[in-house]
């Protein structure tokens, strides 16, 4: 008997398509040390640049020393502590929602959410893009599940006909890999119009999106009405980790009962709350990261189209560079690093099978010389690799 993973593991190989963990030899920031090599780098979530701001480490450290390091308990025993139940209360200010939860991190608030509104007899709708988080989530919750074309509310109409139970609706609000925004107000449209419910995770929208950060809710104006369950994560743009679910007081007391993965776990260590309660107010009001970040965006899709690289519709931190096949998207990746430069290659199964790409993601970190850095690496880059062998 044998589980054969040197096979499956040759296969992937095979299929350009094993995965690696790069090793981070530095903190968090535009200019890293990985594997042993500086690097300058357009891959990590940290948008604001707060993953390693001196006055967030100053809380944690002042956190550290009041409340010490581990949560010690859960949430519902005793591990639910000061610096939680008020990062929870700016939370739901920040929203602009009755109350928000805390969660470990957003895979758990994902799961927790979905799994605690709808099951078996229920039905759940996803778009097809949705961060895995959000799929597993469906498919464990019991309830049908059933997906529709990407950010199309006419595909979700049409689905919505046939949902029985409890309806939800579960979109990305960013979606990670191709950072495009969610048709927000027709997909809360559909929703009202059949009483479902919509969801929205808006882990990449916090931060950079909106005039205070407040994300694509905020960008959109939409209300509480509009989508009762928005979740937010705090390992992006916040620079910390954990996540959070806001919506109305039963939404959140209805967690705390019937979230197994909000029950069954240690709470994050008060110091982390203390951190994000600081970097929630650096997100909130140093309005230039959101500006300084918007110009880089603009230059960098400038630069990218005089070159002729093919974006994506995006005008938001997350920046891919399409290329299709996964060979060549790892080639590229190899060739920039190196120049000097770390763009990370996405390839299946995060993404379609054909749609591997370059993801790059900027940061309020980076400045504009180091974007032209990326930009001329990457005209170096295609020159030297020549145009893209025609498919079929
Ligand atoms: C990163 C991400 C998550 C998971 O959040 P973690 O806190 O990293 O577990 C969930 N949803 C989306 C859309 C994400 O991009």
């Amino acid at each position: 008997m044998s589980f054969d993973l040197a096979a499956r593991l040759a296969a992937r190989r095979a299929e350009n398509l094993y995965r690696q963990r790069p090793l981070l030899e530095s903190p968090q920031g535009p200019q890293v040390v990985v594997d042993g090599q500086p690097l300058l780098a357009f891959c990590s979530n940290d948008y604001l640049g707060l993953a390693n701001h001196p006055q967030v480490i100053e809380a944690w450290r002042a956190g550290a020393s009041r409340w010490g390091v581990g949560g010690g308990a859960s949430h519902l025993v005793i591990g639910h502590s000061s610096p939680h139940h008020a990062l929870e209360e700016a939370l739901a200010e920040f929203t602009g929602r009755p109350r928000a939860l805390l969660f470990t991190t957003g895979y758990m608030a994902n799961l927790g959410a979905v799994t605690a509104l709808v099951g078996q007899g229920d039905t759940v709708l996803e778009d097809r893009l949705n961060h895995a988080s959000l799929l597993d989530a469906g498919l464990l919750s019991g309830a049908r599940f059933n997906r529709y074309l990407h950010n199309d509310a006419a595909s979700l109409a049409k689905r919505l006909e046939k949902a029985t139970g409890n309806t939800l609706v579960v979109t990305d609000g960013v979606f990670s890999m191709d950072g495009d925004i969610a048709d927000l107000p027709a997909l809360a449209r559909e929703a009202k119009a059949k009483g479902a419910w919509l969801m929205v995770d808006d882990a990449h929208g916090f931060g950079p999106l909106g005039a205070n950060g407040g994300g694509i809710v905020e960008h959109f104006g939409l209300s509480r009405e509009d989508v009762p369950v928005l979740v937010g994560t705090l390992g992006k743009a916040f620079g910390t980790a954990g996540a959070f679910v806001a919506g109305s007081e039963e939404l959140i007391e209805s967690l705390i009962q019937f979230a197994r993965p909000y029950i069954y776990t240690t709470s994050q260590p008060p110091a982390l709350a203390c951190a994000t309660l600081k970097s929630l107010e650096l997100l909130r009001s140093e309005h230039w990261r959101r500006e300084h970040l918007q110009t880089l965006i603009r230059q960098f899709r400038h630069g990218a189209e005089q070159i002729g690289l093919e974006l994506m519709d995006s005008f938001t931190p997350i920046q891919p560079i399409m290329i299709g096949d996964a060979g060549r998207a790892v080639r590229v990746s190899q060739m920039l690093r190196e120049r000097g430069l770390m763009v990370t290659a996405i390839r299946p199964p995060t993404v379609p099978a054909g749609s591997a790409r370059l993801r790059v993601t900027l940061t309020a970190a980076h400045s504009e010389a180091q974007v032209q850095l990326l930009l001329d690496g990457l005209a170096d880059c295609f020159q030297q690799l020549g145009p893209e062998p025609s498919h079929a």
